[in-house]
C-alpha cells in the first residue's frame, strides 16, 4: 500500500542570527581579521563595558577611574589599534572604515557612550590620517598604538575641536570663533602661531593629550582658515573645561575646553606653502571636515541599528515571561507566550526589527562602499596630480569623467548586440571613471544612512521601549533600552544633526549619475521582484519610480504662486524627499542583503535552519518595503499635490480630472468647482466614460502618470501584511536564551 509522504513544513526561523548569517549578510564570511576583531569588540562590549553600566557608571557626569579603565580594555583588545594601518602599529592593511563600523556595531549593542569613547580618538586623529602630512602622521598616528612591553613613551589620545560656544560653530561649520595669529616669524625660520580656540561638546576631552582644531585666520600673514594640532605640552593655556552635564554617552568623557596656545607653523594639518610672505595652508578647515566626517558619520548610524537588533531579545525574554504568575500552568499558552499571545505586542517587535536590519544592511553597505572609494580617491589624486591639474582643471576634468561614467552605465544597460563591448571594458578600466560612480553613491549613502538610521532609528528605539512597560523607562530595563533610547537621539545630533544630512542629500541626490545608477537599481528590484516575490521588491521598486517622478516633476514645477518647488531653501520640498530616499535606500540594502544569504543555501548542513532564516528575513524585508512604500508615497503626494491649489493647473492638455460624483462633493470647497463642472472621460482608470455634465472641464496637467505609478504602489501592496502575520509567528516559536549575555 502506497504511503503519502508527510507534508513538509514550511522553514520557519529557528534561532536568533548568529554571527555565520551577519558574516554573509555583511558580507566579511572571508575576512578572517575582521572575525577576530568582532570577537574582540563583543568581549569588552559584554565583559566590562556592561559591567560599569550596571552598576551605574553612566551615573556621573565626570571622567571617573571607572570609565578610564575602559581605555585599557580598548588598548588590550585591539580595537584602539584597529584603526591603524600596519606600519603604525594597527594589524588590519587597507581601508577600515568596515573594520571600525564592526566594532562599532559590536560595542553600541551594550553601550554607545563607549563606543564614542573608542572611537572619537579615530576621529580626533582623522584630519591627520585623510589629510596629514607624512610627519605629521608618522608622529601622531603611529603614537596613538597602545604600548607594547618594555616602551617608554607617551601614548597618543586625540579629540576633535570644531564645536564652538554659542553663537558660534555648529551646524554652520563656517563661522569659526578659533583663531590663528603669527606670534613670531624669524628670517628664514618656521613661523609661531598662536592659537586661540574655545570648544563646546569635545569628546575625550577629559583625557586627551592631543586635539586637532579648527579656526580662522585672524592675520594677514596667513590665508583662510585650517586645522592646527595642538599638544598638551606646548606653551600657554590647555584647560580642559567643565564636563558637560550629558544625558547621554555617559561612558565618554565630554567638556567645554579652552586652549590658547603656542605652536610651530608645521602643525598646520597637511602642511602649508608660503607666497609673497603669506601662510598658505594646504587645506582649510572646512575641506578637512569634509574628507572626516564623510567617513566617520556611516560609524554613527551603525550605533543606532545595533540599538534596534540589540533590543529584541530582551523583548522576547520579556513578553514571554510576563503572564507567568497566577493561575498559567507551563504548557499553556498564557504561560508560555505572554505577551506574545496578543498581536499588536508582535506585529511592533516586527517593525523594530526590520528596521534594525535595514539600518545594518544601509550603514554596512556605505562603510564597504567607504572601503572601495578610499584606494580609487588615492589613484584619483595621484593621476590629477601627474597631469599638474589643479583648481577648476580638476572640476573640467571630473566633469568629463562624470560624462564618461554615464556613457558606462548606457552602454551597460544595452543587450550584449547593442553594446560596443571595447568601449565598455575601456571605460571600466577608468579608474576615474569608476571613482565618479562611487563618489556619486557615497555623496547619498553616507548622509542618507547617517539621517535615517539614527533619526529614524531613535523614533524606533522608543516603540522598543514601549514593548518593556514600565520597566523600559529605569536602569534596570534589561539591555538598557531606556539609555539607548535617549542615546539614539545624541547619535542622530553630533558628527552634524539631521538638517546637515538633509541639506547634504537635498544636493548630492539630483547628482545625475547617481540619479542614472538609481534608475539601474530600480530595474534590479523589479528582476528580484520576479524571482523573489514575496520579498517587497516590486513595492519598493515602483515606490523608487514614484520618488523619481516626483523629484523630476518639482525640478521643473512651481507652486500656487509661481515659485521655483525645488531650491535649496525650500527645506520643505528638498528635506522630505531627502527623507524618503533615505526609506527606499535602506529596504533596497535590506533585500540585497538577503539575496546574499540566499546564495548559501548550497551549504546542506545549513539547509534548514537557514532556509527558515531567509524565509523570515524576506518577511521582514516585505515589511520594511511596504513601510518605506508607504512613507514616499505620503511624502511625494504632499509635495506634488500640496504646493497648488485646486483646480487651476495648466489647461492646455487634460490628462486627469475629477469624476462627477467627487465634484459634487467638493463643490464650495475648491474655488471654481461646482458639482455642474464637465469632466472629461479621457482618463478613467477604469476606461469607462465619465458622466459628463455641462460647465468647464477640470484638469490636471501631467499627474496622470503620478496617479496611475500611486494606484500601482497601492496594488504592489498585496501580501504584506500576511507577510507580517508570518514573521509575527515566527516571534513566538524562535528561540532564545534564557539570559542576555550581558549583565543587567
Ligand atoms: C555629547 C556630544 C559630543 C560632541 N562631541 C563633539 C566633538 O568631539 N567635537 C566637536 O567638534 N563637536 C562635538 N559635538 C558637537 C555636535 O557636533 C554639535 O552639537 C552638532 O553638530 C550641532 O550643533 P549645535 O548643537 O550648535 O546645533 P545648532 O547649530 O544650534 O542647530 C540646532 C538645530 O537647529 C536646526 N538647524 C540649524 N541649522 C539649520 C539649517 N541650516 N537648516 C535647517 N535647520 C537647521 C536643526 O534642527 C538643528 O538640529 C558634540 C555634541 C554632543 C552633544
Amino acid at each position: 500500500m502506497e504511503t503519502l509522504a508527510e507534508p513538509k513544513a514550511a522553514p520557519t526561523l529557528q534561532t536568533l542570527p548568529g554571527d555565520d548569517v551577519r558574516q554573509w549578510m555583511w558580507r566579511f564570511a572571508d575576512r578572517y581579521e575582521l572575525h577576530l576583531l568582532v570577537q574582540a569588540a563583543r568581549g569588552v562590549a559584554r565583559g566590562p563595558v556592561a559591567r560599569l553600566v550596571a552598576a551605574g557608571g553612566r551615573n556621573s557626569h565626570d571622567w571617573t577611574a571607572a570609565k578610564a579603565a575602559l581605555l585599557q580594555h580598548f588598548d588590550e583588545s585591539g580595537l584602539t589599534a584597529a584603526a591603524l594601518d600596519p606600519e603604525f602599529g594597527g594589524y588590519i592593511p587597507g581601508p577600515k572604515n568596515f573594520a571600525l563600523a564592526l566594532a562599532a556595531f559590536e560595542l553600541s549593542w551594550v553601550d554607545a557612550g563607549a563606543a564614542t569613547c573608542s572611537l572619537a580618538g579615530n576621529l580626533g586623529l582623522a584630519p591627520i590620517h585623510e589629510r596629514g602630512t607624512l610627519e605629521q602622521r608618522t608622529k601622531y598616528v603611529a603614537n596613538a598604538a597602545p604600548l607594547k612591553p618594555g616602551e617608554n613613551r607617551q601614548q597618543v589620545r586625540a579629540a576633535f575641536a570644531l564645536t564652538e560656544p554659542l553663537p558660534f560653530v555648529g551646524v554652520e561649520t563656517g563661522m569659526l570663533a578659533g583663531k590663528v595669529r603669527v606670534v613670531e616669524w624669524p628670517e628664514g625660520g618656521e613661523p609661531k602661531l598662536q592659537v586661540d580656540k574655545r570648544g563646546r561638546f569635545i569628546t575625550n576631552m577629559g583625557f586627551a593629550n592631543v586635539v586637532t582644531a579648527a579656526v580662522d585666520s585672524d592675520d594677514p600673514r596667513i590665508k583662510g582658515s585650517c586645522m592646527v594640532i595642538l599638544e598638551e605640552s606646548d606653551p600657554g593655556v590647555w584647560d580642559r573645561g567643565t564636563a558637560t552635564k550629558k544625558l547621554v554617552h555617559q561612558l565618554s568623557s565630554t567638556t567645554d575646553p579652552v586652549f590658547n596656545l603656542t605652536v610651530p607653523a608645521h602643525r598646520i594639518v597637511g602642511g602649508y606653502t608660503v607666497k609673497d610672505g603669506v601662510i598658505i595652508p594646504n587645506y582649510s578647515h572646512s575641506e578637512i571636515i569634509e574628507a572626516v566626517f564623510r567617513r566617520t558619520r556611516v560609524t554613527v548610524g551603525l550605533m543606532t541599528a545595533a540599538k534596534l537588533l540589540s533590543a529584541v531579545e530582551p523583548v522576547i525574554l520579556y513578553q514571554r515571561r510576563r503572564f507567568r504568575g497566577g493561575q498559567g500552568a507551563p504548557g499553556t499558552p498564557r504561560y508560555e507566550l505572554g505577551i506574545q499571545q496578543k498581536e499588536d505586542a508582535l506585529h511592533r517587535l516586527v517593525d523594530i526589527w526590520a528596521t534594525g536590519e535595514a539600518s545594518a544592511s544601509l550603514g554596512f553597505a556605505a562603510a564597504r562602499l567607504f572601503d572601495e572609494l578610499d584606494p580609487l580617491e588615492k589613484d584619483k589624486d595621484r593621476i590629477l596630480a601627474e597631469k599638474n591639474l589643479t583648481g577648476r582643471a580638476i572640476l573640467r576634468e571630473m566633469g568629463l569623467k562624470q560624462q564618461k561614467a554615464l556613457e558606462l552605465l548606457r552602454l551597460a544597460s544595452l543587450p550584449e548586440t547593442g553594446c560596443d563591448a571595447q568601449q565598455l571594458q575601456e571605460l571600466e578600466a577608468d579608474p576615474l571613471v569608476r571613482y565618479a560612480l562611487l563618489d556619486a553613491q557615497a555623496n547619498v549613502l553616507c548622509p542618507a544612512c547617517k539621517l535615517w538610521n539614527t533619526g529614524h532609528g531613535a523614533n524606533m528605539m522608543r516603540e522598543a521601549v514601549s514593548l518593556m512597560g514600565g520597566y523600559g523607562v529605569t536602569e534596570d530595563c534589561p539591555g538598557f533600552l531606556g539609555q539607548k533610547w535617549m542615546d539614539a537621539q545624541l547619535e542622530a545630533t553630533y558628527e552634524g544633526p539631521e538638517a546637515v544630512q538633509r541639506l547634504q542629500l537635498s544636493v548630492t541626490m539630483t547628482n545625475e549619475l547617481f540619479l542614472a545608477q538609481f534608475r539601474q537599481w530600480i530595474v534590479g528590484l523589479k528582476r528580484i521582484a520576479s524571482a523573489r516575490p514575496g520579498s517587497g521588491a516590486c513595492a519598493l521598486a515602483t515606490a523608487m519610480q514614484l520618488w523619481s517622478w516626483t523629484l523630476n516633476h518639482v525640478q521643473h514645477a512651481t507652486d500656487a504662486d509661481g515659485v521655483k518647488l525645488f531650491h535649496k531653501t525650500r527645506q520643505g520640498v528638498t528635506f522630505p524627499l531627502a527623507d524618503a530616499l533615505c526609506w527606499l535606500l535602506a529596504a533596497r540594502q535590506f533585500i540585497l542583503d538577503v539575496g546574499e544569504l540566499e546564495k548559501q543555501t548550497e551549504v546542506p548542513a545549513l539547509d534548514e535552519s537557514l532556509a527558515g532564516t531567509i524565509q523570515f528575513f524576506n518577511q521582514l524585508c516585505h515589511v520594511q518595503c511596504a513601510r518605506a512604500a508607504g512613507e514616499v508615497s505620503r511624502i511625494c503626494t504632499e509635495i506634488v499635490f500640496g504646493y497648488n491649489r485646486h483646480p487651476a493647473w495648466d489647461e492646455a492638455s487634460c490628462q486627469a480630472c475629477y469624476c462627477a460624483e467627487e465634484l459634487e462633493s467638493l463643490e464650495g470647497i475648491i474655488p471654481g468647482i461646482d458639482g455642474s463642472a464637465r469632466v472629461c472621460s479621457d482618463v478613467s482608470e477604469a476606461g469607462e466614460p465619465h458622466a459628463v455634465k455641462a460647465g468647464p472641464c477640470v484638469k490636471f496637467t501631467g499627474l496622470e502618470s503620478y496617479l496611475r505609478l500611486r494606484t500601482k504602489l497601492d496594488g504592489c501592496l498585496t501580501g504584506f501584511r500576511l507577510a507580517k502575520d508570518g514573521a509575527a509567528e515566527a516571534l513566538t516559536k524562535v528561540m532564545t536564551r534564557e539570559a542576555l549575555d550581558y549583565p543587567v
